[in-house]
């Protein structure tokens, strides 16, 4: 039996199968969201960057193309030039002359107008490169693009052109949040959902230990009852018959031992009862004396075979594997008549024995023996006086067929399927009489199934009863 510290065992939180099902849950879904919140913001900026360099471009590539010429770059063309043409959706033009000088500025906080431009992409630009950058930063897109002017290949300036853009940033921005606000959405629902998924699979699962844990304390009629069709429905299923496996096991061992105590105790009493008489009359003769003790002897044999076929019974259900090896079942069979032959005599039975050869099976002879001798020991001792028991022993195809015939009391047709169970008797006194235990066809059937076989009686016509015993038959390579 187990203490109490081993019934209260419990797997903590984060060992346990719901934390562990809550965790990878979680895991996948914060990853999925990861990407989802991750992916379609950083296209869509490659995206806007990218309808951001195409219009600064086109817009660069106009006013180059106005401002290029033969008369070169001067201020004051460049200033009507792209008044004509309106550049009014840009915050800063800025155009330089070829060594950098801007000559035109539209910037009013940082105007830059008959300085030197040291902006990266106007040098850049100036060497013949066209340019663009564009970063989202601070909510805002600041774009920014460069061109050289070119004439006939030659290089008359630089034209740069800056954007700043809240207004996409902002769509940017709230589509992020969006974004953002969805996941929490999916990230509560998504752990609400796996906590009572987890919850309900341990609750079951705490069922069935409830279940294996009341079983192990004994409480063999506990069966659990879970819904479902799922597999902890089908492992509920399996323990159920499990347990009823275990409570049909314990009823036979308790009725067993009941049983052996209750016919142990008969024979203790009748000595008890005995002894009693002979110490409590101190005058009783001789005769009566030595008739009493010798009652005391017989209760006392009786007490020794029951003990003995106790100890055969259990060696059967605890012996280790036996050494089989081919036997030659009418060689044990003969052995047996030869050792019941006093018996017989005793009680005007005949015995006749009709033997096939190459009857051999795979056993031990001690199995062999214990089958044949209770059997037609049985045989002798139920049939009348005068009687006949017939031993005949065949092969019958791939089967060894002992049969044992007998014309006595016979067996009602409703006791036959009883007649093996353990200290059954049909007629107590009469197997009392004949010095039985009620345990010689246990042994006969557990030997019987130990060695593949079969055992069956039945009521043999017109009078006694026959029981047919079947073996697998041995192969003629391993007859010995
Ligand atoms: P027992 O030691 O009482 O003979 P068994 O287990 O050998 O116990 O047999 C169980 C009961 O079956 C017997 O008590 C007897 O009533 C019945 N029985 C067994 N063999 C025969 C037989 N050949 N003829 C009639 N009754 C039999």
């Amino acid at each position: 039996m187990s203490g109490a510290s081993e019934t209260e065992k419990w797997v903590p939180f984060w060992r346990s199968l719901q934390s562990r099902f809550i965790l990878s849950f979680g895991a996948l879904i914060a990853a999925l969201l990861l990407f989802l919140n991750i992916y379609p913001i950083v296209t869509s900026e490659d995206l806007v960057f990218q309808s951001k360099q195409d219009a600064l471009w086109r817009q660069a590539d106009i006013i180059t193309s106005t401002l290029a010429g033969g008369e070169g770059l001067t201020a004051e063309g460049v200033e009507a030039n792209l008044t004509k043409l309106g550049v009014t959706s840009l915050d800063r033009v800025l155009v330089t002359d070829p060594s950098g000088k801007v000559l035109y500025d539209t910037s009013e906080v940082d105007n830059a107008r008959d300085r030197y431009a040291l902006l990266w992409e106007v040098v850049s630009a100036l060497k013949g490169n066209d340019v663009f950058r564009s970063e989202y930063r601070d909510g805002a897109f600041r774009s920014r693009a460069a061109a050289p002017i070119l004439y006939r290949g030659m290089t008359q300036g630089a034209v740069y052109l800056y954007e700043y853009d809240r207004q996409q940033a902002e769509m940017l921005r709230d589509l992020q949040s969006n974004l953002r606000n969805i996941s929490i959405v999916v990230c509560v629902a998504a752990l609400a959902f796996s906590v009572l998924i987890s919850k309900a699979v341990t609750r079951r699962i705490a069922v069935l230990l409830r279940g294996i844990r009341s079983v192990r304390e004994g409480e063999y009629s506990h069966r659990v009852t879970m819904a479902g069709g799922d597999e902890l429905a089908l492992l509920a299923g399996e323990f159920n018959e499990l347990t009823d496996r275990l409570q049909t096991t314990e009823e036979v061992r308790r009725r067993f031992v009941s049983d052996a105590s209750h016919e142990l105790k008969t024979p203790l009493a009748s000595i008890r009862l005995l002894t009693d008489s002979i110490l409590q009359n101190g005058d009783m003769d001789p005769d009566t004396a030595r008739e009493f003790v010798s009652d005391i002897g017989d209760e006392a044999e009786r007490l020794t075979r029951i003990t003995e076929k106790l100890l055969t019974l259990t060696r059967m259900d605890t012996a280790p594997p036996r050494n089989v090896a081919p036997v030659d079942v009418a060689r044990v069979i003969r052995k047996v008549e030869h050792m019941l032959a006093p018996l017989a005599a005793a009680v005007d039975v005949t015995v006749e024995l009709e033997l096939g050869t190459d009857c051999v099976v795979r056993s031990t002879e001690d199995d062999l023996y214990q089958i044949a001798f209770n059997l037609m020991e049985n045989a002798v001792k139920y049939d009348l006086p005068g009687g006949r028991v017939r031993v005949e022993l065949s092969t019958e195809g791939d089967q060894v067929v002992l049969r044992v015939e007998d014309t006595g009391v016979g067996i009602p047709e409703e006791d036959l399927p009883k007649i093996f169970d353990r200290f059954y008797r049909v007629d107590k006194a009469r197997s009392r009489e004949a010095g039985g235990t009620g345990l010689g066809l246990s042994i006969v059937r557990d030997a019987v199934c130990q060695n593949g076989g079969t055992v069956e009686a039945r009521r043999r016509e017109p009078e006694g009863t026959c029981f047919e015993v079947r073996f697998p038959r041995c192969g003629k390579e391993e007859t010995p």
